[in-house]
This record gives C-alpha cells, sequence and structure tokens, in this order.
C-alpha cells in the first residue's frame, strides 16, 4: 500500500491543492475533510499515523466538564456537539461511559450534581445520558472498589471513550477512500517559497529509502502537534514560539482495581486538575498529569514524580492503591498548548484551537483536543480555500462515516473496532484457522489483526502493531515483549522482510518497551 501511494505521489506533475504535515488527529481530520471537498491532497507523517499525541490520550470523547467549571459554556458546547457527531458517525468506535464523581464532603453533591446535570442540557439533542445524584449505596453499586471512609455518594454523568489510534487508523482509511494520499515514515526537512516568498513546496524523505521527495503545492497545513514550530522554522528561522509543550502520563493496571463499566472522575486534585480512571480495553487506567517539558520528542517517556502523583492520588480513592509493582504499562503524551500573547500575524484564533498564517502563507493549526479534530478540520481547510483561492466547496465531514462504520459492533467482541470489515477478518481466519490462534494469553488478540494491519492498515513496523493496531504495548507491555517474535515473524513475510529484520525490529521493540514500565 505503501509503495502505491509513494508512487502515485511521485507520478503527480501539476501542483497539489494542499499538502498536510502530520499524520496525527488534527493533520488527518484536515486530509478527511479537504479530499471529502474534493482537493487534491497530500498528507506526509514523518512516523506512523498516530504516533504523537493521538495514540497518548485519556480516551475520552468528551466535551470537557472542566472547561464548564471555568465557565467556557460555548467550547463546551462545541465539543459536545462534536462528541455526538463523532458517535453518529463512527458507532463501532465510540461508545457511552458513565462517569461517578464521588462525593465526600456535604456541598460536593449538590454542587457537582447542578454542574453536570447544565453539562448534560449543553449536549441538547447530541446527549449521551442523565445524569443524577447517588446515595452511598447506588456510588457503590456503580463503584465497588472506591473508598468508602467518609463517601457520600456521588454524581453519574455519561460521556464518550474510544480507542484513539484505531479512530484514527480509521480516518486515514476514510481520507484514501476520499481520494487523499496518505504517506507514513516520510518527515518533511524542507520547504520551499516562490519569489514572492509565499511557501510552495515542500521536501521530504522517504524514510525506508533514503530518497528525496519534492513536492510542489497552492497551500501547506503545518499539523504537526507539538512540533509545529520546529516545521515553522524550516520556513522563518527566526520565528518567535507558538507552543509551549506540556507532558501528561497515564498508568495502566489490570481490571480488579476498577471492574465494573464505570469510571471515576475526581474534579480536583492536589495540583488542581481533573484525574479519571476508567475501564478501558478490560485494564483500568489512569491519569493524567501536566508538566510543563523544554521540548517534544517522539518518545516521551513519564517522569519519576508523575508516577508518584498519579499512585498517590489513586490511593486517595481506591480501596486497594495499585502500588508500582501493579503497573502493567505506563504512556506520556504532550499537549500543545498555545503560548498567549506572542501573535504576530495571526489569521484567526479560537479560543480553543488555533489557526495561524506566518508570513510565508504557512498555515499552522494546533490546539484543541481529539474530540474537536473534526470541527478544527473544517475551520482549518475554510482558511486554506481562501488563502490559496482554491475554487468554494462546502464541509461535508457533519455527515461522513468514518470507514468500517457500522451501528451496535459491540456483539464483534474485541473485533469491534474494525466494523464491518471484520467480516472480512473473519473470513481470513475461516480460510486459515491458524490466524484465529490468540497471540498472548493476557490480551484478546489474534494472529489475523497483524496480517490485516500490514495488508489494510499501513503498519510497517513492530512498534505500528504492536503498540497502534493492537495497543499492547500500551495495556500490558511485558505481554508486548513476549508477542514481539510472532508478530515480527507474521509480519515479515507480508512485508517482504527476512530474518534479519525480524532481529532488528524485535530488538528495536525491546528499546522502546523500556520507556513504558517504571525504572
Ligand atoms: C495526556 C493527554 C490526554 C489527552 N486526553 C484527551 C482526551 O481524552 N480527549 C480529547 O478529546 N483530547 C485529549 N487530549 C488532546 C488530544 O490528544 C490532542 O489534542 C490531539 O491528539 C492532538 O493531535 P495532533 O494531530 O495535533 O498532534 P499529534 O497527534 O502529536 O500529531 C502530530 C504529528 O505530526 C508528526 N510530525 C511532526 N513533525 C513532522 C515533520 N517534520 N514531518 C512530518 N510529520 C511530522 C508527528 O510525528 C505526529 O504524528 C489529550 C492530550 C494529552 C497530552
Amino acid at each position: 500500500m505503501r509503495e502505491e501511494t509513494l508512487a502515485r505521489i511521485q507520478a503527480r506533475s501539476e501542483p497539489w491543492d494542499i499538502v498536510v504535515i502530520g499524520g496525527g488527529a488534527t493533520g488527518v481530520g484536515v486530509a478527511v475533510d479537504a479530499a471529502a471537498r474534493g482537493y487534491a491532497v497530500v498528507l506526509l507523517e514523518q512516523s506512523d499515523f498516530g504516533k504523537g499525541t493521538s495514540s497518548r490520550s485519556t480516551k475520552l470523547v468528551h466535551g470537557g466538564v472542566r472547561y464548564l467549571e471555568k465557565g467556557d459554556v460555548p467550547l463546551v458546547m462545541e465539543a459536545l456537539r462534536e462528541r455526538g457527531i463523532m458517535r453518529q458517525n463512527a458507532p463501532h468506535l465510540v461508545s457511552d461511559l458513565a462517569f461517578v464523581v464521588p462525593v465526600y464532603a456535604w456541598w460536593e453533591g449538590p454542587f457537582y450534581g447542578v454542574g453536570l446535570r447544565v453539562y448534560n442540557l449543553l449536549a441538547g439533542k447530541y446527549g449521551f445520558g442523565k445524569s443524577r445524584n447517588l446515595s452511598k449505596e447506588e456510588t457503590l453499586e456503580y463503584l465497588p472498589t472506591i473508598k468508602t471512609e467518609g463517601l457520600r455518594g456521588g454524581v453519574v454523568y455519561y460521556d464518550g471513550q474510544f480507542d484513539d489510534a484505531r479512530f484514527l487508523i480509521s480516518m486515514v482509511q476514510t481520507a484514501v477512500e476520499q481520494g487523499a494520499a496518505m504517506l507514513n515514515y516520510a518527515p518533511v526537512v524542507g520547504i520551499t517559497k516562490n519569489e514572492a516568498g509565499f511557501a510552495d513546496g515542500i521536501v521530504a524523505r522517504d524514510d525506508e529509502s533514503g530518497a528525496a521527495i519534492r513536492l510542489r503545492t497552492r497551500v501547506i497545513i503545518n499539523a504537526t502537534g507539538a512540533f509545529v514550530d520546529n516545521v515553522r522554522r524550516l520556513v522563518q528561522p527566526d520565528v518567535p514560539p507558538m507552543v509551549a509543550p506540556s507532558q501528561g502520563i497515564h498508568l495502566v493496571f489490570d481490571r480488579t482495581f476498577l471492574p465494573g463499566d464505570t469510571a471515576i472522575m475526581v474534579p480536583h486534585t492536589s495540583d488542581g486538575r481533573v484525574m479519571f480512571a476508567i475501564p478501558w480495553n478490560g485494564h483500568t487506567l489512569i491519569g493524567t498529569t501536566d508538566t510543563p517539558i523544554e521540548a517534544p520528542s517522539l518518545d516521551p517517556v513519564p517522569l519519576e514524580r508523575e508516577i508518584d502523583f498519579i499512585l498517590q492520588t489513586s490511593a486517595l480513592y481506591l480501596r486497594k492503591p495499585p502500588a508500582r509493582a501493579d503497573i502493567l504499562s505506563m504512556f506520556a503524551g504532550i499537549r500543545p498548548l498555545v503560548r498567549a500573547g506572542d501573535a504576530t500575524n495571526t489569521a484567526a484564533l479560537s479560543r480553543d484551537h488555533t489557526v495561524r498564517v506566518d508570513d510565508s502563507g504557512l498555515i499552522t493549526i494546533t490546539g484543541g483536543k481529539w474530540t474537536t479534530y473534526r470541527n478544527m478540520a473544517e475551520d482549518c481547510v475554510n482558511h486554506a480555500v481562501m488563502l490559496a483561492g482554491l475554487d468554494d466547496k462546502p464541509c461535508v465531514t457533519t455527515r461522513l462515516n468514518i470507514h468500517g462504520y457500522l451501528p451496535h459492533a459491540n456483539g464483534l467482541g474485541h473485533l469491534a473496532v474494525y466494523g464491518s470489515d471484520a467480516a472480512a477478518l473473519q473470513r481470513l481466519m475461516d480460510r486459515d484457522p491458524a490466524l484465529a490462534v490468540p497471540l498472548h494469553p493476557a490480551l484478546p488478540y489474534t494472529a489475523v489483526q497483524v496480517v490485516w494491519a500490514v495488508r489494510h492498515e499501513y503498519a510497517r513496523t513492530l512498534d505500528d502493531v504492536l503498540s497502534r493496531r493492537l495497543r499492547a504495548t500500551f495495556l500490558n507491555v511485558r505481554a508486548a515483549l513476549e508477542m514481539a517474535p510472532r508478530v515480527a515473524a507474521l509480519m515479515a513475510p507480508e512485508l517482504g522482510r527476512d530474518g534479519s529484520w525480524i532481529a532488528d525490529e524485535c530488538e528495536r521493540f525491546r528499546q522502546l518497551a523500556r520507556g513504558y514500565l517504571p525504572a
């Protein structure tokens, strides 16, 4: 698949309408939007699709209760609407989840009860379920492992949950179906300008062959998340930075710490943040933190003090507090927080995401959140159309199904995320029962998913398969390490690789896996 994309990109002699740099939720969202409008679009990702923050989120499709507390009603309404659109267009990938805010002080019940009813009201026709106050007994039914000492009750509300990397891969497939060329392992290393100083092309590297890729385009969209300033500096080395990166981590434990189907939401931790404990893919996910960092990296690693903070906060709410030795995996993601007050040539600002146009015409879009990716893309493509003088074409993504669209997919078990593709995976297993064999006793994955990932989901490396097509690295990194040789052996013939590739990939993955467990 990658070879075909590369050939298509190289065969095109006329300029593209839009080049998108960055294959996370923001960039892929832009590619889906622009391709669905009918523009000629190419997207270049330096690593795997979703390798950045977009596979490292809290996995919530949410309006953001936190913003409501700050009185930012329009922002919450926008996100609640987008939450509803995501579920409508990808019912196989977004599910409802009950959250309980445990109440220990007398004022918390009425306070959060009213706030969460407002949250629910703001969703209007996109509502996910009614919030209500709970007695202590009801709270314990929802959360059997919550600390009972001083517990007065709780407030239940509903939001959405998803598997971020799986959603992203389905978006990549959607973009391709709409006509976009999507190339991974192709870092953009240069931006060319015309005589008027307007950015008119990019230079990228095909990381698999080392060859240079040169493209001409009418407009370039920089959607590189925490890396946006690096790309802006390719055109203007002295440009003031627009992003201040901040890291957030999650710890993953087994299901016994949160055995039901309900998440815990703690509205105020000791550092004033929201913290979640969430049932996710048969495990318990707890996070997050907010730690300013110097510079972004592709494989950020949790800091000791972040791990301690999550363990200490969990111990305040869980009867059996999780310990370091219980950590099955941990991961860090980087928020591209937009700096205030450094605006030079701001084309447009919204309070959540930012679209900025530099002097060269390079458009940068960043900020926002996963849940608002579609709206961000619409806004960004509107800017690109105007700036590049492209023919006006309406955005169609509010009603565009995401690849694999299938209502009521949950009966498909661990294949639910494939939606309508699950039938094809099943046929492969029927034809070759070896593909139905589980890959590890601790995780639900089967061999067919590996083959599928290479054939249909652009996976190139062991990390791509184990971390983002399957979520093994994120759920249980020791199990992922044990699966690695088998998974690499399944991938090699699909990719036309030999035994030395298998050995190299296993070693590379061993190095990477170190960052997913505490020292
Ligand atoms: C800890 C944490 C938890 C979060 N939880 C939630 C949540 O529960 N719900 C929610 O809605 N939002 C959440 N968010 C926000 C959400 O995850 C982000 O807003 C979103 O993923 C950002 O996507 P992005 O595409 O802008 O960035 P990224 O996903 O980082 O993508 C940028 C991409 O650009 C690529 N790139 C960089 N440089 C180049 C180059 N030179 N050439 C080519 N490619 C390049 C990178 O490799 C990367 O893949 C969370 C964020 C964090 C940090």
